[in-house]
Formats: structure tokens, C-alpha cells, sequence
């Protein structure tokens, strides 16, 4: 007998039909002879529809009060799935972070999970119960509800399967798993049998949204077996496995387009030692993530430093800065959040010299021009103007050669 952890994300549950079918899904596994614990995201635009009501009355409120607000659509769907899953004729019941309890740090709306206790759901699992938990959340020492960051329903799967010690994690969207890029901005993008651990997880990390990030880490360090599937049907899927476990290894595994990006310049700032810490410094403090950093060359002792953030922490970040660029006197401050970060991320990028100048050509013969470059061992960013970013993915996708020959084949050609 298996026990398996099924995730269901918004637009599998996106009204009562859907989550009438999903329940038919889960009873059908369980009748397999399986043990099965779900964990389910709010309803779809659910999470949206609520923080958008809380940037009506506020433009930046209370890291503490947004997380308990949006909790409640992973709560409200959860019961909704218990009850629809009783309404079969079968046991089940929701549990909330804060009921097993799922405990978090106190960074609110991008907590970490530091522990897991999940004894009430092996009672419930044992006595036949189903038990549906609400993803997304969950509780600080002090008690707070907090929330796991966009997307974090994904991560509460993974971290259950890895506390409960379950044979597999599946998480069903509305795709059939992961492929070389958005298949709903790319149409020519492959579907991928197999990716490793390592590759998911820069992807997810660079705006890849069928997996959370911190899933992916959770899992590779757990060793959870983890699939995405889609919640509609059909038989194909895309296992996450270690490096070794990935036959084909192509230079570029995939393009990515992260929407959430941001940049702040300050122009003329003095260039004397400690700027840099100076203007970084507060954002560190508020856990606000830095991500790409351009200082130009100085003339006459002044430069212009410049920097990316996540949108979502824009309003913030812009507050801290503006102090910063009082006190160093820096000339003004500019905010630029038409910009997004295309990428293309492989395990060859660091063996093949040529992948930068690759991706720069194909940029250019769009006329696309870039602002902001990154690389790693894994991967090539640039950060362009917010119109061209689905034209991008477009144009280095095949400029490595990852579009599919013919767009009605059926795709799954790499990792067969
Ligand atoms: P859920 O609500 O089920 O968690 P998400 O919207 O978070 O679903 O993730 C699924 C979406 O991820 C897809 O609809 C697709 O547009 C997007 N996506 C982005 N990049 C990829 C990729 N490389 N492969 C598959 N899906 C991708
Ligand atoms: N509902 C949350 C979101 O929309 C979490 C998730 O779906 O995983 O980001
Ligand atoms: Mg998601």
C-alpha cells in the first residue's frame, strides 16, 4: 500500500465542478489501495481577488494582516473539498498550518517552514479519513499565521510527503508537466519526460511557476520522488530526479520569463567606500532579496548604482531607498517596473563559452535591447523592457534549438 501526497492547485479547483471532480479523483486513488493526504491552494484568482482588496485600503499594509487575509483561501477551499469528499460517502477532514501545526519564521508572506509536525494526519490517514490540508500557510512561534510566498501550496506538498514519509508527491495543475518553456507563451515548447532536481529548481527560481521553488529544493533534499501531472487527464507527466537519473542532457534546458522583477537607480551617488552596504543594508534587514547589482564606472566621484528587487516588495524598498538616497545625497531616485528577466538555464552553460553571445545574437535580431546581464554556472539573464518579454522566450527558445520541428507534434522527444 502506498501513501501518496496529491496537490491540487488553483485552476484544478476553480469552482465546485472542479473540485467535485478532483474529490472523484482522490477516491478513485484511495479505491487503488492507496493512502492518500491531499493539499489543495485557494480557488483560482481567489488569492488575487483578496489582495487586491487589501491594496485598496492600503498600499503596503501589514506583511502580519495580509497573510491572515489571503490564508483564508486555502482555508475556505479546503473545507469545501473535506465536505465534498464526505458528500462521496468518504471520511475526510481540512486541517489548517496553525492545526498540525506547519511552523514557520516570521518573514510574513515569504516565511520558511522550520517545522513540521504531522502526527494528527498519520491518526487521520490510519483511520481511514482523508485528511485535505490547506496549503500556502502557516503559523509562527508567536502564534501569527503566515504565508509560504506566491505559489507556496507546492512547498506544503513536498514538506508533507517528505514528514509523512510518502512514496510520492504528485502535484496536478493545468498542465501535463514541465516543459522547455511556458507552453502558454512558447507553442513550440518540448515537453520533458525528466528534469533533474538541480535544473527545476533554477527554473523555478527564475519565474518558472508549475513548481515553487522551495519545493523543488525540498524535495532534492529529501529525496522526495516528486511529478507534475495535470488535473484535466491524459497520461503524460514530468518527473523531477537526480542528475545522474536524466539521460538526455542538452546545453539549455529551458527559457524562463520571471514578471516579477523590479529596478531601482539612484544617479549620482558620491563613490566612496560603504555606498553600496549603505543603500543595500535596509533592504537585507526587511529580507528584501537583491537580485541583480550594476554600479557604472565613476566620473568626477560620482556614480549611478543600480539594482533589481521583486515587485512585490517594490512599494517598500522604494520607501527605504528614498531615506538612503537623502542621506548619501545621491542626485534622485528612479523606480522602473516595466522590466522583466528572461532566461535560459542549463547544466552545459558552464562547459559551452558560447551560450551568452548565443542568446545576446538572438535578442538582437528581434531588436530587443538589454538593460541588466547575469550569469551563473547555470544560467544566462537579461533583463529587458516588460513588452518583449514573451517574444524573447520565443526567440531564444529557438535559437537553441528547443522548439519542436512540427507544433502538432506531440512534443515529448528529449528524456524518452
Ligand atoms: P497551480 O495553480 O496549479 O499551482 P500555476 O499557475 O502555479 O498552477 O503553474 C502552472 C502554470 O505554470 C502553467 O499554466 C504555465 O503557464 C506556467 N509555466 C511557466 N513555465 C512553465 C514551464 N516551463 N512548463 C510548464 N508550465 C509552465
Ligand atoms: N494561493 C496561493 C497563490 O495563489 C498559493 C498557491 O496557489 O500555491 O499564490
Ligand atoms: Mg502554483
Amino acid at each position: 500500500m502506498s501513501l501518496i501526497v496529491q496537490k491540487y492547485g488553483g485552476t484544478s479547483v476553480a469552482s465546485l465542478d472542479h473540485i467535485r471532480r478532483v474529490a472523484m479523483g482522490i477516491v478513485n486513488t484511495k479505491r487503488k489501495g492507496n493512502k492518500v493526504a491531499v493539499v489543495v491552494s485557494a480557488m483560482s484568482g481567489e488569492t488575487d481577488r483578496l489582495l487586491n482588496m487589501a491594496s485598496q485600503v492600503m498600499v503596503s499594509p501589514p506583511g502580519r494582516e495580509q497573510d491572515a487575509l489571503v490564508a483564508t483561501g486555502e482555508q475556505s477551499c479546503a473545507a469545501l473539498m473535506a465536505i465534498t469528499l464526505e458528500s462521496l460517502g468518504h471520511r475526510s477532514k481540512s486541517y489548517l498550518g496553525l492545526q498540525l501545526p506547519l511552523i514557520t519564521d516570521e518573514v510574513h508572506t515569504k516565511a520558511r517552514i522550520v517545522d513540521l509536525q504531522t502526527e494528527i494526519l498519520h491518526d487521520a490517514i490510519n483511520e481511514g479519513v482523508i485528511p485535505v490540508i490547506a496549503g500556502f500557510q502557516g503559523v509562527s512561534n508567536n502564534g501569527n499565521i503566515t504565508t509560504l510566498g506566491r505559489g507556496g501550496s507546492d512547498t506544503t506538498a513536498v514538506a508533507l510527503a517528505a514528514s509523512l514519509k510518502a512514496d510520492c508527491c504528485e502535484i496536478y495543475t493545468d498542465v501535463d508537466g514541465v516543459y522547455t518553456a511556458d507552453p502558454n507563451i512558447c507553442p513550440k515548447a518540448r515537453h520533458l519526460k525528466k528534469i533533474s532536481y538541480q535544473e527545476m529548481l533554477e527554473l523555478a527560481g527564475l519565474g518558472t511557476k508549475v513548481l515553487h521553488a522551495r519545493s523543488v529544493e525540498l524535495a532534492q533534499k529529501y529525496q522526495v520522488p516528486l511529478v507534475v501531472k495535470s488535473s484535466f487527464g491524459g497520461e503524460r507527466q514530468t518527473w523531477i530526479v537526480n542528475e545522474e537519473e536524466v539521460m538526455e542532457n542538452s546545453v539549455i534546458k529551458g527559457v524562463t520569463l520571471e514578471r516579477n522583477v523590479s529596478k531601482i537607480s539612484l544617479i549620482r551617488v558620491p563613490d566612496r567606500p560603504g555606498i553600496a552596504y549603505k543603500i543595500l543594508s535596509p533592504l537585507a534587514e526587511t529580507s528584501i532579496n537583491v537580485d541583480m547589482i550594476i554600479q557604472n564606472a565613476s566620473i568626477d566621484g560620482f556614480a549611478d548604482f543600480t539594482f533589481t528587487i521583486p515587485t512585490t516588495d517594490l512599494e517598500k524598498a522604494r520607501v527605504l531607498v528614498n531615506k538612503v538616497a537623502e542621506e548619501v545625497g545621491a542626485l534622485e531616485m528612479l523606480a522602473d517596473n516595466n522590466i522583466v528577466k528572461v532566461s535560459a538555464v542549463g547544466i552545459g552553460i558552464k562547459t559551452n563559452p558560447g551560450v551568452a553571445a548565443r542568446m545576446f545574437k538572438s535578442l538582437s535580431e528581434e531588436n530587443i535591447n538589454i538593460e541588466m546581464i547575469s550569469t551563473s554556472e547555470y544560467r544566462i539573464s537579461c533583463v529587458i523592457e516588460e513588452k518583449y518579454g514573451e517574444l524573447a522566450v520565443r526567440a531564444v527558445h529557438k535559437a537553441f534549438g528547443l522548439d519542436q520541428t512540427d507544433p502538432k507534434h506531440d512534443g515529448d522527444n528529449q528524456n524518452e
